[in-house]
């Protein structure tokens, strides 16, 4: 059984242009502005032009879930058409029903929601900024006023410094701060979009199957070297009802830039050795969160 390769990202390069844009935007309302001596009111009006760039960035993220993320579970909705063509005969129908595009738009909610964490992250930067800066001019101009012969010690401006030139190049680089990871705000929304989109594309593949009453799924077979090899040419059920294979309860993608993918399996069509193969996943394993199997199989060496 030969089995697709994954699609590009639909849409991917329009969600890059998108935050390309968003950054360049948000960058230009600082620039030229010291924030620790502009007045009050100038640096409240540039918070508010942030805001606004941040709410227009999240109905642009909206446009494009909705128009991209379906587009994704629709490719993985059609994948195996003719596999199941082939085994379903005249009950085969290539129908996208209404049901289908509810549970779509409902993956394409998801996605929305994802991205809006990004602006709001990118809100908190710009803004955070601002509202640093403008704290520690006052500070300093307190100081100032109670005169020179009050030592705060030295370190204190120092620290108040650092922190504001690491704020200050995060507003440079684009940077964003999600949970305890800070990363630049364009590389992870293209990681997002093409992660996201395999989700979407799988889940697509999934309801396919349950549609059409294929209860078994394998995965495909990229190559891994990391703790993704286990899952490669593994057979799982999605019911869970089977015997002899374990529940699918992970789905592809597995982390960041995965690439692998699940296909609706016909025993019918498959002779011994790929159920053999097919058979060789840890039952204890299924129940395995991405974190977890990454600890218990650590990547092999690779070859160059
Ligand atoms: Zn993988």
């Amino acid at each position: 059984m030969t089995l697709d390769p994954i699609p590009n990202t639909p849409g991917r390069q329009a969600i890059v242009d998108i935050y390309a844009e968003a950054l360049a935007d948000l960058k230009a309302i600082l620039i030229g502005v010291d924030f620790t001596t502009v007045a009050k009111t100038r640096a409240t009006q540039k918070i508010r032009e942030i805001e606004k760039h941040i709410t227009a960035l999240k109905r642009d993220n909206a446009i494009w879930a909705e128009r991209y993320i379906p587009k994704a579970y629709k490719n993985g909705f059609h994948q195996d058409r003719e596999l199941l063509k082939k085994y379903l005969g005249n009950e085969y129908t290539a129908t996208f029903s209404r049901l289908q595009r509810d549970a779509a738009m409902l993956t394409a909610q998801g996605v929305m929601a994802d991205f809006n964490i990004i602006a709001d992250a990118l809100e908190q930067t710009y803004v955070g900024f601002i509202k640093f800066s403008q704290f520690t001019g006052n500070k300093q101009r307190i100081a100032a006023s109670i005169g020179k012969g009050i030592i705060e010690g030295q370190s204190r401006p120092q620290v108040s410094k650092n922190i504001l030139d690491n704020l200050r190049n995060n507003t440079v680089d684009g940077m964003i701060t999600v949970g305890k990871v800070t990363m630049n705000a364009k590389a992870y929304s293209d990681l997002l979009a093409r992660t996201l989109s395999r989700a979407a594309h799988t889940e697509g593949t999934v309801n396919r199957c349950k549609q059409d009453g294929v209860d078994l799924v394998i995965i495909t077979d990229t190559g891994a070297v990391d703790f993704c090899r286990m899952y490669e040419n593994q057979i799982f059920s999605i019911s869970g009802n089977s015997k002899r294979f374990p529940k699918l309860t992970y789905r592809p993608p597995y982390h960041p830039n995965c690439t692998h993918n699940l296909s609706p399996f016909i025993s019918e069509f498959a002779d011994e050795g790929e159920v053999e193969i097919g058979s060789q996943f840890d039952k204890a394993d299924s129940d395995l969160s991405s974190k977890e199997m990454a600890r218990k199989y650590k990547p092999l060496k690779q070859v160059a």
